[in-house]
Formats: C-alpha cells, sequence, structure tokens
C-alpha cells in the first residue's frame, strides 16, 4: 500500500496531527492508498502558501506567457504519464479503463494545451466614454482560489479547475474529494517536475468537514470554485459570504433526454444509453429523465432496452468492460434506496435494480443498468438526482406539456433532444432551461464550449473563455487626455 502526502509550498507533507484516510478501489473493497488527511491547520498553511505565492515571488512577475508556457509542460508530463495515470483513476473511482484511457486522460491533457494557450489571450478592452479620455479595462487574476471537487471525474475535475486559474495568474488549494484523492496528488507531484513555483499549487485532500468548510470559509480565499451537490453547493455560498468571496458552483442535474417521433432510432438508441450509463450515471449532467415519444415508444424502448441488457459489466481494469462499480458503498446504498423509493411511488422496474449475480464482482460495489417506465415526471426518482445507472422513462405526445415537464424540476444543468427536424430541435432547445443543450448527441463536453447550469445547477460557466470571467477582476482604467478638467470646486 503506497502513503500519500499532502501537498504544500512546493513540498509533500503529512498533516499537521499526522492524520489519514484510507483510499478504496470500489471494484473489490481492498485499500489501495493511505493518505495524509488534511483539516483546518493544514489548509490554514496550504492557505498562506498560496497567498504567498500570489503575493510575493516569482508568480507575479512571471509573464502571461511563461505561465503558458509551464501549463505546456504539465500537459506534455500529463501525456507522457498517461497509462500509468489511467489506471490509477480507474483503481481509484471503479471506471472502466476503456473509460479513464479514452476519454478522461486525453481531455486532461487537452484541458491543459488549451489553457496554456488561453494564458496570454486573456484582455482587457479601450471602451469609448465620452469626452477627451481614454478608457480601459485590464483583466487581474482574483488571487488566491479554494478549489473543491467531487469523485466521479477526479482527474479532469481537478485538470478543469486547476488548469483555467492559473491561466488567469491565480494560485490555488485544490480539496479533492475524500474517496479519489489519488491522482490530483499524481497532478500536484507532476507540477513539482513542471517547476511550478511552490505555492502556487496545493493539494488537501481531505473530508467535506473539516478540510472542505476551512477551503470555503477561509478569509484569505478570495475565490471558491465547487463542484458537487446542489445541497453542499448552498453551504458553500454560504461559508463564502463571509468574505465575499467570488463562488462558481456547478452542481446537481436530473436532465431531460428527449426522443422525439421524428428521430432517427440508429442515433438515438446508442446516444441515449450513453447519455445515462456513461461511467455508471455517475455524472452531473446524465441523461436521466428519458422523454419519449408515444409514437415511436415499443419500437425505442424494445431497442433501448436491448442495448441496456449487453452492456458489459466487469472488472474496470479489464479492456472489454463497459460498465465498473459505483465509487462506494455508501453510493451502492443511495441508489438503492432509491429503487425501493421508486417502486413504492408505482413505477415499474423493467430491468436492472439490483446489484449483479456474478460471485467474481460480490466484492464489488457493482449495480445493473437499470430502467424505471411508467413514470410520473412527479416522482421523487423523477425529481431528485440519483447518480446511478438508474433511467426514468416519461411518455409524451404533446410537445408543449413535454417542455414544462422537462423544466419541472429545480435543476438546469443539460438537456438532448434526439430529432431529424431542425425547427423542433431548435424551437426546443431555446424552450429548454438549461445551461447545455445537445442536439443529436450527448455528453459532449469540449475545452471550447462552455459548460455550467441554470436554476440550482449553478453558478458561472466553467471552460471556454468564459471560465477566465470565473478567475479575473475587471480593472477600470481611466486616464484623463485634456487640459483644464476637474474644475468642480475652483
Ligand atoms: P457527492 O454527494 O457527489 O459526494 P458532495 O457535494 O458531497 O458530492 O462532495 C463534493 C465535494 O464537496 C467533495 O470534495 C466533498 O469532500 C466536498 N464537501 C462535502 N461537504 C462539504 C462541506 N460541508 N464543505 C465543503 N466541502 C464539502
Amino acid at each position: 500500500m503506497v502513503g500519500r502526502k499532502l501537498f504544500i509550498n512546493g513540498e509533500f507533507v503529512d498533516s499537521n496531527e499526522g492524520a489519514t484516510f484510507e483510499s478504496i478501489n470500489p471494484a473489490n473493497g481492498e485499500v489501495i492508498a493511505r493518505v495524509a488527511e488534511a483539516r483546518e491547520e493544514d489548509i490554514d498553511r496550504a492557505v498562506q502558501a498560496a497567498r504567498k505565492a500570489f503575493e510575493e515571488g516569482p508568480w507575479p512577475k512571471m509573464s502571461a506567457t511563461d505561465r503558458g508556457r509551464l501549463l505546456r509542460r504539465i500537459a506534455d508530463l500529463v501525456l507522457e504519464r498517461r497509462k500509468e495515470l489511467a489506471r490509477l483513476e480507474t483503481m481509484d473511482v471503479g471506471k472502466p479503463l476503456r473509460d479513464s484511457s479514452k476519454v478522461d486522460l486525453p481531455l486532461v491533457v487537452d484541458c491543459f494545451q488549451y489553457f496554456a494557450g488561453m494564458a496570454d489571450k486573456v484582455m482587457g478592452e479601450t471602451i469609448p466614454v465620452p469626452g477627451k479620455f481614454l478608457d480601459f479595462t485590464l483583466r487581474e487574476p482574483v488571487g488566491v482560489v479554494g478549489q473543491i471537487i467531487p469523485w466521479n471525474y477526479p482527474l479532469l475535475m481537478a485538470a478543469w479547475k486547476m488548469a483555467p486559474a492559473l491561466a488567469a495568474g491565480c494560485t490555488v488549494v485544490l480539496k479533492p474529494a475524500e474517496q479519489t484523492p489519488i491522482t490530483a496528488l499524481e497532478l500536484a507531484k507532476i507540477c513539482q517536475e513542471a517547476e511550478v513555483p511552490p505555492g502556487v499549487v496545493n493539494v488537501c485532500p481531505g473530508f467535506g468537514e473539516p478540510a472542505g468548510a476551512a477551503l470555503a470559509s477561509h478569509p484569505h480565499v478570495d475565490k471558491v470554485a465547487f463542484t458537487g451537490s446542489t445541497a453542499v453547493g448552498k453551504l458553500i455560498m454560504e461559508m463564502g459570504a463571509k468574505n465575499l468571496k467570488r463562488v462558481s458552483l456547478e452542481l446537481g442535474g436530473k436532465s431531460p433526454n428527449i426522443v422525439l417521433d421524428d428521430a432517427d432510432l440508429d442515433e438515438a438508441v446508442p446516444g441515449s444509453l450513453f447519455a445515462i450509463f456513461l461511467n455508471s450515471g455517475q455524472v452531473c449532467a446524465a441523461g436521466s429523465r428519458l422523454f419519449v415519444h408515444e409514437k415511436i415508444y415499443d419500437s425505442f424502448m424494445d431497442r433501448f432496452l436491448v442495448g441496456a441488457k449487453k452492456i458489459k459489466i466487469g472488472d474496470p481494469l479489464d479492456r472489454e468492460t463497459q460498465l465498473g462499480p459505483l465509487v462506494s458503498a455508501e453510493q451502492l446504498e443511495k441508489v438503492e434506496i432509491y429503487i425501493q423509493i421508486g417502486q413504492e411511488e408505482g413505477a415499474k422496474l423493467v430491468l436492472g435494480g439490483k446489484r449483479p449475480d456474478h460471485p467474481a464482482l460480490a466484492k464489488g460495489f457493482y449495480f445493473e443498468p437499470t430502467v424505471f417506465v411508467d413514470v410520473d415526471y412527479r416522482m421523487r426518482i423523477a425529481q431528485e438526482e440519483i447518480f446511478g445507472p438508474v433511467v426514468v422513462v416519461i411518455r409524451f405526445s404533446d410537445e408543449e406539456e413535454l417542455i414544462r415537464m422537462a423544466n419541472s424540476t429545480i435543476y438546469g444543468l443539460a438537456a438532448g433532444i434526439w430529432t431529424t427536424n431542425v425547427k423542433r430541435a431548435l424551437n426546443l432547445a431555446k424552450a429548454i432551461k438549461a445551461g447545455n443543450i445537445w442536439i443529436n448527441t450527448y455528453n459532449m463536453i469540449p475545452n471550447q464550449a462552455p459548460f455550467g447550469g441554470f436554476k440550482e445547477s449553478g453558478v458561472g460557466r466553467e471552460m471556454s473563455r468564459h471560465v477566465m470571467d470565473l478567475y479575473t477582476e475587471v480593472k477600470n482604467v481611466m486616464v484623463y487626455l485634456g487640459k483644464g478638467g476637474v474644475r468642480w470646486f475652483s
């Protein structure tokens, strides 16, 4: 078993109180690492290091172009180690190696490369104000940033948070999720190797309480960026209010995935399977409410169920595996409770709803692809985020009614629309209250496009140039170019 330490001020260190916790492999319940656990004093040490690195030392003097070079070096090192990192990710989260090697790692590399290019393209504007003035804006880094991330895409979420913040010139204290601390610490190692100056990046694994809360409420953190549940997002906003931190939140979802009667089922069926079962449904944007038009309901559902039955569950390190275990015993229990709730509410379970029987999988937190039909949109299983391989199917015929149902949750993260009619697609895209709409595709999140939620799915947009708004302050500079300017009191 490997011991892992906190990364503070450019060094790997023990936690102040010597506290540690175990990281578990969800495929077999085995401990894969003992990890130093950050508590309040450790978070404080990390924030102080980040503050010092932001105010003094090489970071504030480094040009944006050089920061870009550093990010490119990080991208290169991740690329070099992608195989090892993909394996570690799979062992820590349980996602199939196919996912971590073909989806997560390439996206992590792309993310650092994209923001390497962005670093020296963050610009202000010149503004034509009236009078003899020159007016322009500067974009300055917001300062010390606290970043709290979830366990579903541990390394990718670390990249999404760290890369734009560093490009902007901020310094970072990142707290990975307690279930999945390993690859973020590997990323810290890569930052060390890339010669990121001490204190600029700090990685402090620990629990929501006390580590996350200490970070979100620390008076010397200027901004907090959080990805996780809506319930915790609300707490983060409250904690941030103490010193009016800038707060950005990427939270939960219950996204509608809509199949219209003119959809091409050859695309809509596999696309809808991907929408919900990718990463065992542990995706904030998962298409977990499947709306199917009654005219094609039977033919679509027949094919959807055949496809869902074929998904290969197994050891995530096996290249053939398409669905791994859930991340933890707690998550498995949460999903099982929702199966019971769904049945009590009167929904009909037509697939899954249980752990697989195979003895080889008995020690892992596996759960079968699960489909509920005859679902009313007001049921709890259609309103609450389950974060597992569970889809609820709702039949519809009228498009106005569909829009009303699709918009009837507290969430507004994403939506999918499957149709061959461009007008219907675009009218629906406009009517649905969500930050990300996918037409004839799903779960596509390129670096170049903004991502984030309406309503209780979040605040702010990550990725693309929009994310730079989250990590910069706008400073307006006004210069008088005339003669005899202000004569108010003379
Ligand atoms: P999930 O239910 O998916 O685990 P959470 O919102 O609980 O999502 O967790 C996401 C991240 O938020 C994790 O890093 C977790 O440690 C952190 N977290 C949980 N509770 C708190 C809290 N009270 N304050 C700050 N961070 C928290």
